[in-house]
C-alpha cells in the first residue's frame, strides 16, 4: 500500500516510525520486480546498494538526525553520472560505462540521504520524445502499454506513473521532464537554467539542459528541489542564488493572479480533447480567484525550427568525445586510427544520434554558420524577449504541455518532424532558459493530459505553490493506472 503515498506522506510515516526505509525500499523493489517487465522503465536496478543505503537512513532517523527525504526511495535518470553503477545515458556507447565520480545530483540527494532504487530508461543521449531511440528498448505507458511515455525521460515517467518508485530526476532540454509528465500523468518541473548544477549530467545540448524532480506532485517536487538545486562551483553556468524552501509558498491563496494565455498554444496543431481539458482547468483557476489575461508570444512558431539548429549544433560538439579512445564503446580489431573512430562512432550511435550530429555538424560547418547558427541564436533572443514582455503584464504563463496525448509505439519513428513538434509548446521555454511545469489536469480518450506553467526565471516557487492549490482542488495526480493500482 505504500506504492499510492505520496513522498510527502511517506517521509511523515518514516518520521512517525510508522515504517522503515528498509521496508519502503524493499516494498518498492518488490514492484519493480513484479511490474517492470511490462513498461522496461529501468535500465538499472540496485537493490543491493538501495537496501543498504535504506539501513542507513534507517540509523539517521532513530538517532534523530534525518531530514525531510530520509530514506525516501527514488529513481534517477540514466543521465546522471553514478559511481560504482553503469551510466548509459540509453546508449550502446556508454552500455559499459561506469563513471568515476558522482554528479552533483547524486551526491546532494544522496546527502539528503535517499535511496536509489536505480537507474531509468531513457531516449538515447536524451534525444527524442518518445523513448523510442533507447539502446535499451522502447519504454511503454503505463496507461496504455501500446503507447510511448513521452521522452526523453520517459522511463522516470512511467515508473512514477506506475507507482515502481515515489519520485525519480530527469532532464529537460525541450521538454523531455514536462512532455513525458504531461503523456504519463505526473508532475515534472523544469528549472530554470542554472538553478540545478549540470556537473556529472551527460551532457546534450549545454545551454538549454537542466535537470529536475519528476513526482506525482507539486508538494512532492518542491522537496525534491529543496535538494537538487543550488551553485555549484564545478558548473560554470550554475548560478550563485540562495536556494528559498520551496515548500515555504505552497499554501498561497491564488486571488489576484494573472494568468496568461499565449493565443499561439491554443491554435492549428492542438488536439480537441486537450484543448477542452487545459480550458477546464484555466475555469477552475478562474474560480479560484485568478485573473485570466489574452497574451501573444508572437514568435512561438520559430522555436522548434531553432532549438533544431541549435540543439543539435551544441549536441555535435558535446559527442565528440565519444571517439571509442577515452570512454564507451569501441570497435572490435580496427584497421588503423580512422578506422577506429568510424566504426566506433558507426557502430556506438543511434539513428537518431548520427541525425542530429549531421545536422549540427553541418549547421557549424564555416561556409554555413552565419546563416544557420548565427541566424538561430537572433532568432532565441526574440523568442526569449516574447517572454520578458509577456512577464511584464502577467505573473504566469499557461497552456497545455504538449499537442496530444500519448500516441502508440512505432507511429512517428519514421517522420522526425511529426515527433519534433511533439514539443512545440515547451522548447521555447528552453531556449528562454524559464521555469515550467505540467500538472496533470485530466483525461482525453482515457489518456492523461497535461496542464503546463511557465513563470519568469527563479520563481519556481510560485510555479509549485501555483500547481499545488489546483492539487488542493483537483485529483488527477491521485489516479493510478488500473494494471498497476
Ligand atoms: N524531444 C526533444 C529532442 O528530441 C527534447 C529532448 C529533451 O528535452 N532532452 O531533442
Amino acid at each position: 500500500m505504500y506504492h499510492t503515498k505520496t513522498l510527502a506522506e511517506l517521509s511523515s510515516m518514516l518520521a512517525a516510525g510508522k515504517v522503515s526505509s528498509v521496508e519502503l525500499t524493499q516494498s518498492f523493489i518488490d514492484r519493480i520486480k513484479q511490474h517492470d517487465s511490462d513498461l522496461n522503465s529501468f535500465i538499472t536496478v540496485t537493490e543491493e546498494q538501495a537496501l543498504a543505503q535504506a539501513k542507513l537512513a534507517d540509523e539517521k532517523i532513530q538517532s534523530g538526525t534525518a531530514g525531510p527525504l530520509t530514506g525516501i526511495p527514488f529513481a534517477h535518470k540514466d543521465i546522471f553520472c553514478t559511481q560504482d553503477v553503469k551510466t548509459s545515458c540509453g546508449s550502446k556507447m556508454l552500455d559499459n560505462f561506469i563513471a568515476p565520480y558522482n554528479a552533483t545530483v547524486v551526491e546532494k540527494m544522496a546527502d539528503a540521504g535517499m535511496v536509489m532504487l536505480g537507474k531509468t530508461n531513457m531516449d538515447e543521449f536524451a534525444m527524442g520524445s518518445s523513448n523510442e531511440t533507447s539502446y535499451y528498448g522502447p519504454v511503454r505507458n503505463p496507461w496504455n502499454t501500446n503507447a510511448v511515455p513521452g521522452g526523453s525521460s520517459g522511463g522516470s515517467a512511467a515508473s512514477v506513473a506506475a507507482r515502481l518508485t515515489p519520485a525519480a530526476t530527469g532532464t529537460d532540454t525541450g521538454g523531455s521532464i514536462r512532455q513525458p509528465a504531461s503523456l504519463c500523468g505526473i508532475t515534472g518541473l523544469k528549472p530554470t537554467y542554472g538553478r540545478v548544477s549540470r556537473y556529472g549530467m551527460i551532457a546534450f545540448a549545454s545551454s538549454l539542459d537542466q535537470g529536475g524532480p519528476m513526482a506525482q506532485t507539486a508538494e512532492d517536487c518542491a522537496l525534491l528541489l529543496n535538494a537538487m538545486a543550488g551553485f555549484d562551483r564545478r558548473d560554470s553556468t550554475s548560478l550563485e542564488l540562495d536556494v528559498p524552501d520551496y515548500t515555504a509558498d505552497l499554501s498561497k491563496a491564488i486571488k489576484g493572479l494573472k494568468i496568461g494565455l499565449p493565443k499561439e498554444y491554443f491554435g492549428e496543431g492542438l488536439d480537441a480533447g486537450v484543448a477542452e481539458v487545459v480550458n477546464q482547468a484555466i475555469q477552475q483557476y478562474k474560480a479560484m480567484g485568478a485573473e485570466i489575461i489574452d497574451i501573444s508570444l508572437p514568435n512561438t512558431h520559430l522555436a522548434v525550427p531553432v532549438y533544431y539548429v541549435v540543439a543539435p549544433a551544441e549536441c555535435s560538439s558535446n559527442l565528440s568525445r565519444f571517439d571509442g579512445v577515452r570512454f564507451g564503446y569501441r570497435c572490435e580489431a580496427p584497421r588503423d586510427l580512422e578506422d577506429l573512430y568510424k566504426r566506433s562512432r558507426g557502430e556506438g550511435f543511434g539513428t537518431e544520434v548520427k541525425r542530429r550530429i549531421m545536422v549540427g555538424t553541418y549547421a557549424l560547418s564555416a561556409g554555413y554558420y552565419d546563416a544557420y547558427y548565427l541566424k538561430a541564436q537572433q532568432l532565441r533572443r526574440m523568442i526569449s524577449e516574447d517572454f520578458s514582455k509577456a512577464f511584464e503584464q502577467v505573473d504566469v504563463i499557461m497552456g497545455p504541455s504538449s499537442p496530444g496525448t500519448a500516441f502508440n509505439i512505432g507511429e512517428k519513428t519514421n517522420d522526425p518532424v511529426s515527433m519534433y513538434l511533439s514539443d512545440i509548446y515547451t522548447i521555447a521555454v528552453n531556449l528562454a532558459g524559464l521555469p515550467g511545469i505540467s500538472v496533470p489536469a485530466g483525461f482525453s480518450n482515457n489518456m492523461p493530459v497535461g496542464l503546463q506553467i511557465i513563470a519568469n526565471s527563479f520563481d519556481e516557487s510560485r510555479l509549485l505553490n501555483i500547481a499545488h492549490q489546483y492539487q488542493l482542488a483537483t485529483d488527477w495526480h491521485k489516479q493510478i493506472p488500473k494494471a498497476f493500482a
